[in-house]
């Protein structure tokens, strides 16, 4: 494969008007791009990467051709996902340890499968990586991410590898199938639902604050932030017993994700603060804050909404299940207090760009 991006940059004088991008390639010749890559050039990552990599009887080819082939089950329908993990925006060398950031690499795609009540099949995994990038970050990475991979069950059976300009990018995408018609989507709230999460909340925002704060912390203190478990097997129950109404995974905060889920659905919510279970993180054992729990990313547990009368176990799975509110009419969300005090719960949770649009 060849890229346009990777010939080294045109002269100053040819550059800086977005229109002269493609006029320039006119004159330049093709590169293969493996000859800058990283110590093991593409090819050899490739063959490393497909030897690693679990094979699976439902993949009838996998890596090495030019794309996968592969079945769904019968009467299934396909869900596909995709995901950045991006240098310095998901995560950090400094903060994180290769095989952390190739578990939350993959866990973000599961997560967003768990969501719709499906079932992973496959994985695919696009990287970009430095030229200078020790091979051994690579291996790294791949035993974090492969680790996560055999746990689910999930054959990596594609993707992309490149040189990037600048920092790693890592692209997963997962596809999952579902009954067909039976994935379990956002839009589907209802007024008088009952509105739960699974696990606790804010100990993946926890853990960030105190990286930010320069803080050493242990990542077995914080699980949720360095290996989040994709909660596969509670979005499978919850669409096998048709038990939830709609449902999302909190991957940037509650309150920004019970929005696109209220949003989706045409409907409001009430959220009883004393009600959402907050994290147990660090040594000694703390409490996070409320307001890492409403607002902080990066938990990928699910929130799902049902109707009253559906009996919701408190355990899925060995996940504790809790009530934390209801869907209402209207369209705003409002957080109870203690004092029974309602005050308007604003999306506060990560969003790409908002730092440029206020
Ligand atoms: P093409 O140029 O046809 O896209 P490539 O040479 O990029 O093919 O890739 C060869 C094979 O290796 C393909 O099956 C592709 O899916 C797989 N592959 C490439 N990079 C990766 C990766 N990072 N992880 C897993 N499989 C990969
Ligand atoms: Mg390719």
């Amino acid at each position: 494969m060849y890229f346009w991006a990777c010939y080294p940059l045109p002269p100053s004088h040819l550059r800086g008007t977005a229109g002269s991008a493609t006029p320039i390639l006119r004159f330049l010749r093709p590169i293969r791009y493996s000859v800058f890559a990283v110590p093991l050039a593409e090819k050899a990552l490739i063959a490393q990467i497909r030897a690693k990599a679990r094979r699976d009887p439902a993949i009838r080819i996998g890596i090495g051709d030019d794309c996968a082939v592969l079945q769904l089950p019968r009467g299934h329908e396909a869900l596909l996902t995709t995901d950045f993990s991006l240098e310095d925006v998901h995560f950090r060398r400094s903060w994180h340890a290769p095989e952390v950031v190739g578990h939350r690499c993959l866990a973000r795609g599961l997560s967003d499968i768990a969501a719709m009540g499906g079932e992973p099949l496959a994985a695919f995994l696009s990287l970009a990586l430095p030229a200078r990038l020790p091979q051994n970050w690579v291996d790294r990475f791949l035993q974090g991410f492969l680790a996560l991979a055999r746990q689910f069950r999930v054959p990596l059976a594609g993707g992309d590898t490149a040189q990037s300009p600048a920092g790693i990018l890592a692209d997963i995408v997962v596809l999952g199938s579902v009954p067909r018609g039976r994935a379990i989507l956002r839009s589907g709230a209802r007024p008088g639902d009952s509105i739960y999460v699974t696990g606790e909340l804010g100990g993946g925002a926890d853990a960030l604050h105190r990286l930010y704060a320069g803080k050493r912390i242990k990542p077995e203190h914080y699980p949720r932030h360095f290996h989040p478990i994709p909660r596969i097997a509670i979005g499978l129950f919850l669409r096998e017993h048709r038990l939830a109404t709609a449902m999302i995974d909190l991957s940037d905060g509650l309150s920004t994700d019970l929005g696109h889920l209220c949003d989706e659905s045409k409907v409001g919510a009430e959220i009883l603060a004393d009600s959402i279970p907050r994290a147990s993180v660090g040594r000694p054992v703390r409490t996070v804050d409320l307001k890492d729990a409403l607002h902080g990313g990066d938990d990928y547990e699910l929130l799902f909404t049902a109707p009253p009368r559906n009996q919701i176990p408190r355990r899925i799975a060995g996940v504790s299940i809790t009530p934390i509110g209801r869907i209402t009419r209207g369209k705003k969300i409002f957080l109870i207090g203690e004092s029974g005090k309602r005050s308007l719960l604003k999306p506060q949770g990560w969003e790409h760009f908002r730092g440029r649009s206020r």
